[in-house]
């Protein structure tokens, strides 16, 4: 067990919290539904061919309505070795500087995202101006104004911006919210979020100001604070908060390590969470009504996500998030449908409104209110 630990914190360097070795992330999968879809698929081109874009290209292999069809990447060993694997055309393949060109192929729906957060904005705007759908992976910028650009390009382009929220197609996480909108928990009172894990390599880029545009808080404190508002189910109105940094050679100024933030709803609930870069075993919500509770533990690593409530243990089957994601999000995107918690542009806005007040919270130490 404790060999499995040490493995695990160290693979947690480079991934979220309880990521899956992919012996197990084999064993794990259980997409059941095998039905077949004969529409026309959405054509996906990654951007980003680095450890999660390869997660959501394999996971996208058992898709339904979604398929890999281009790839763009600044490093052409990558490009030649993904379209050996995924049976890329070259004329579908794209470099940084000729990505633009994009826009003459129509073979390709909508770019996803997939690099280190500080860039997301240029690419998606550039994605929006060759008249491309895009999907952005979290946090979909570095600050909410440069979200909002993002929204703003993609509205005045008219395609769609989507943010890589995999947790809102989780099926225990729907299970927990639909009980909670039937009144099956009562009134809300407390939501807790636990998100973290050991950063390892020092040198990584989310530990570098310019590339991350923080620390924690924008990689894993995220799901603390979209994993309040959808729990919960309403939009806090204030954040205070408070920063401890215990290895300030390691986390420079502007890089997070630990944060512990509280959010307050409009109803009175309130949440209190924990965002960390150096601490193990912390993906955990809770949420406590009136009349009843949920707890998801893991809450939002890449799975088997475990949950209970007061009526019990939560028995909807794993699937694998990216798969479903992909394929709800094809349904978003060519047929219009309404996913329960949004996925698109505005709602990672909130979220980067509420992380810019919580690191304005963290070093004034006054509390601050969200309009
Ligand atoms: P990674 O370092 O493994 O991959 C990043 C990719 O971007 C690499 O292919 C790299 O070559 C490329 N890149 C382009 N320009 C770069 C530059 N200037 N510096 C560094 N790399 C550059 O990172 P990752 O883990 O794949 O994370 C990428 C994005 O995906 C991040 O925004 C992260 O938050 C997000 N992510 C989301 C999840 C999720 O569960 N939704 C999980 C992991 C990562």
């Amino acid at each position: 067990m404790s060999s499995r630990r040490n493995f695990l914190q160290q693979l947690a360097a480079s991934v979220v919290a309880f990521p899956l070795i992919p012996a197990e992330a084999c064993a794990l999968h259980e997409n059941t539904d095998k039905t077949t879809y004969d529409g026309a698929p959405l054509r996906v081109a990654i951007l980003g061919l680095g450890s999660y874009g390869t997660r959501v290209a394999e996971a996208m292999k058992d898709c339904k309505r979604a398929r890999l069809t281009g790839v763009v990447s600044g490093t052409p060993a990558k490009i030649t070795n993904w379209q050996q694997k995924y049976s890329i055309p070259e004329k579908n393949c794209y470099n940084y500087e000729n990505f633009d060109s994009i826009k003459d192929n129509p073979d390709i729906d909508v770019v996803y995202v997939i690099t280190p957060n500080a860039l997301h904005k240029d690419f998606v705007i550039r994605a929006a101006k060759a008249g491309k759908h895009v999907i952005c992976e979290k946090p979909m910028a570095v600050n909410a104004k440069e979200g909002q650009e993002m929204v703003d390009a993609c509205k005045k382009a008219n395609v769609k911006l989507l943010v890589g929220y995999r947790m809102h197609f989780e099926p225990k996480t729907l299970e927990i919210i639909r009980m909670r909108k039937d009144g099956e928990l009562g009134k809300i009172t407390f939501f807790q979020g636990l998100s973290g894990f050991t950063a390892g390599d020092p040198n990584q880029w989310r530990l570098n100001k310019a590339l991350a545009g923080g620390g924690a808080m924008m990689d894993i404190g995220i799901y603390s604070i979209n994993g309040a508002r959808y729990m919960v189910g309403e939009e806090p109105v204030w954040v205070t908060a408070q920063e401890t940094k215990t290895n300030p050679e390691k986390f420079k100024p502007g890089v997070d390590e630990t944060i512990q933030f509280q959010l307050g709803f409009p109803s009175g609930a309130v949440a209190s969470c924990l965002s960390t870069y150096n601490m193990n075993n912390l993906d955990r919500f809770f949420l406590d009504g009136t009349q009843g509770y949920a707890e998801l533990w893991p809450s939002t690593g890449y799975g088997p996500i475990k949950g209970r409530t007061n009526k019990g243990e939560l028995t909807q089957p794993h699937m694998t998030h990216q798969t479903v994601q992909m394929d709800e999000m094809a349904g978003i995107i060519l047929d219009g449908k309404q996913p329960v918690v949004p996925v698109d542009g505005e709602e990672g806005v909130r979220d980067l409104k509420i992380i810019d007040a919580i690191y304005k919270a963290a070093s004034t130490g006054k509390k601050v209110e969200l309009k």
